[in-house]
């Protein structure tokens, strides 16, 4: 590991002011399950490390008039442990529990997850299909947008050089809404996903239509995408077996996975298809058994 020089933020706005001051030679660090790997063997290593992990306006989940906000500081472990996302959430619990094992899930933040953009992100999928939005900090503004849009590229995110990832906010209207999160890995622990899929719907009962499904697939495109033609061919249609395979079919036309040592373009093609039409599944049950005034 090269050597760097070490500052340890005490709030986002010293860690802002510490990225202006140190500009494109600086990094920050949150929980450090990716960027010490990196640090460990990359050629190119910043100059200067901004350690957040103690900002503690970057910490916590609570619920505003918005929505749930989940600081960008928030642990894997934390979103699992925590009875509102539990209650109103559990596809980004369910997530969670996928990511690494408990080393990881201790310190690994939800924001550095999103924030490395790899395409095989397991929180990003679960967030997408709740509409969840990220809120930007830099030292004189912030910006909220859809976390659909936070993502520019493999690797890469729209945050500017001297901005951070503030928080991530799931909109009120969604809380609660039935949602599942399915991941296919070679191996049961410490899997990187060969495909990963969210899905959450409402149902209207009345018609037993589909309302405001959504889709979301990781590790088969260059960053999380949403699958909008399954999506809309689903839009209040009645819920049969037949329209959430042909849904899956759709999602995976829409996808654009790549063939390498861990599995063919196809293949992930035919998984996609498979765990698109089953997460549509689980969450219908999920949707019955709220209505039914089970735990959802
Ligand atoms: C053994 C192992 C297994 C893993 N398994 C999985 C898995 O199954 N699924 C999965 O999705 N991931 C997995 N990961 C990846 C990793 O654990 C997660 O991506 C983790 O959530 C990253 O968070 P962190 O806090 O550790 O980020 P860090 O390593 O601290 O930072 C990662 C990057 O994000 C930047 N960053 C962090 N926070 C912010 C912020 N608030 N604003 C702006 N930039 C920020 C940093 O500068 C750095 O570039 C695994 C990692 C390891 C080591």
């Amino acid at each position: 590991m090269k050597a760097f020089e070490f500052f340890a933020a005490r709030d986002s706005r010293h860690a802002l002011a510490l990225l202006a001051e140190h500009g494109a030679s600086s990094q920050l660090l949150a929980g450090g399950t990716d960027l010490l790997v990196e640090l460990k063997s990359a050629s190119h290593a910043p100059k200067v490390v901004i350690d957040i992990s103690r900002a503690e306006d970057l910490k916590g989940i609570v619920l505003t008039e918005q929505g749930l906000r989940i600081g960008a500081l928030v642990t894997h472990a934390e979103l699992m442990r925590c009875p509102i996302v539990q209650e109103m959430a559990p596809a980004l619990v369910d997530a969670a529990h996928t990511i690494g094992a408990v080393q990881t899930r201790n310190r690994g933040t939800v924001g550095g997850n999103l924030v490395t953009c790899v395409p095989s992100m397991d929180s990003g999928p679960a967030l997408v299909a709740l509409d969840a939005l990220v809120t930007i900090a830099g030292l004189d503004s912030h910006r909220q947008v859809p976390l659909i849009e936070f993502f520019a590229g493999p690797r890469k995110t729209i945050l500017k050089p001297r901005e951070l990832l503030f928080e991530i906010v799931i909109p009120g209207k969604n809380l609660g809404k039935p949602a599942e999160f399915l991941k296919f890995g070679l191996r049961k622990g410490q899997a990187l996903a060969l495909v990963n899929v969210a899905a959450s719907l409402w149902v209207d009962w009345g018609e037993h239509v589909f309302v405001e499904p959504r889709i979301a697939l990781g590790a088969v495109a260059p960053t999380v995408i949403r699958a909008t033609r399954a999506e809309a061919y689903l839009e209040e249609r009645a819920i049969t077996p037949d329209a959430m395979a042909e849904a899956g079919r759709i999602a995976a036309g829409e996808a654009k996975p790549i063939s390498d040592f861990r599995a063919s373009a196809d293949y992930r093609r035919e998984l996609i298809a498979v765990l698109t039409r089953r997460a549509l599944e689980n969450a219908c049950a999920r949707a019955k058994a709220k209505r039914e005034g089970g735990s959802g």
